[in-house]
């Protein structure tokens, strides 16, 4: 019998460091190819804007760039996946999650269909991520030598004034690094033994990148 929870679709997880450009073509993807993403950033986020009791526990934690506890973001996640699911969205995008071996254990039950890890070096991020901005909804990313708005400032898609994260200070991007290493590299190597591992070079330019993702879910 099937381990599996059968779920009504199919899970894409992509995993990165900060600034790998997950949310890039998981944005891509939802625009030319109907998925959904959830960014399990995103989620959290929207938490501590809209000043939920969960967005007041975590504020600190994630502008810190630590990890919030394994348990929430588990509840989270399956919960708006339910929820997309239910609104017909087919295909579902995990925008960084599991982030620990303790996430990808509690979600086994969910069956996932592709693993995309996006392969880029320190340095390389660090430059992405003192440039990225974001609306002021906190969906759309830009970067303001790769990735302009049309309007300087201006998102093109709400019309919102872009700001720079909390967490893409040097101090943060740093411990956001060292947490990937620690915690999000076991997660690497719990997929590629369970052979659903597609690693993807993801320093190219996005359209390149989204063209091996794209690969990468198909061929699963
Ligand atoms: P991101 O937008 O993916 O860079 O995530 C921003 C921050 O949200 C992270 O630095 C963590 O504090 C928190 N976060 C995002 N995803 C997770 C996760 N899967 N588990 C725990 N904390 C997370």
């Amino acid at each position: 019998m099937a381990s599996h929870t059968m779920v009504p679709g199919t899970i894409a997880v992509f995993i990165g460091p900060p600034g790998s450009g997950k949310g890039t073509i998981a944005e891509m993807l939802e625009k030319k190819e109907g998925f959904h993403a959830i960014s399990a950033g995103e989620l959290l986020r929207e938490e501590i804007s809209k000043g939920t009791s969960i967005g007041k526990d975590i504020k600190d934690t994630v502008e810190k760039g630590k990890l919030v506890p394994p348990l929430l973001i588990v509840e989270l996640m399956k919960m708006e996946t339910a929820i997309m699911h239910k609104k017909g969205k087919k295909r579902i995008i995990w925008d960084g999650f599991p982030r620990s071996l303790e996430q990808a254990r509690a979600t086994a039950d969910i069956k996932v269909a592709a693993v995309v890890c996006f392969e880029v070096s320190e340095e390389e991020v660090v430059q992405r991520l003192s440039g990225r901005r974001v609306c002021g909804k906190g969906t759309h990313t830009y970067h303001t030598e790769f990735l302009p708005p049309q309007k300087p400032g201006i998102c093109d898609h709400d019309g919102t004034r872009l700001r720079q994260r909390e967490d893409d200070t040097p101090g943060a991007i740093r411990q956001r690094f060292r947490v990937y290493e620690d915690e999000t590299r076991p997660v690497i190597e719990y997929y590629r033994k369970k052979k659903m591992l597609h690693a993807v070079n993801a320093s190219s330019t996005p359209e390149e990148v989204y063209e091996s993702v794209k690969k990468a879910i198909r061929s699963s």
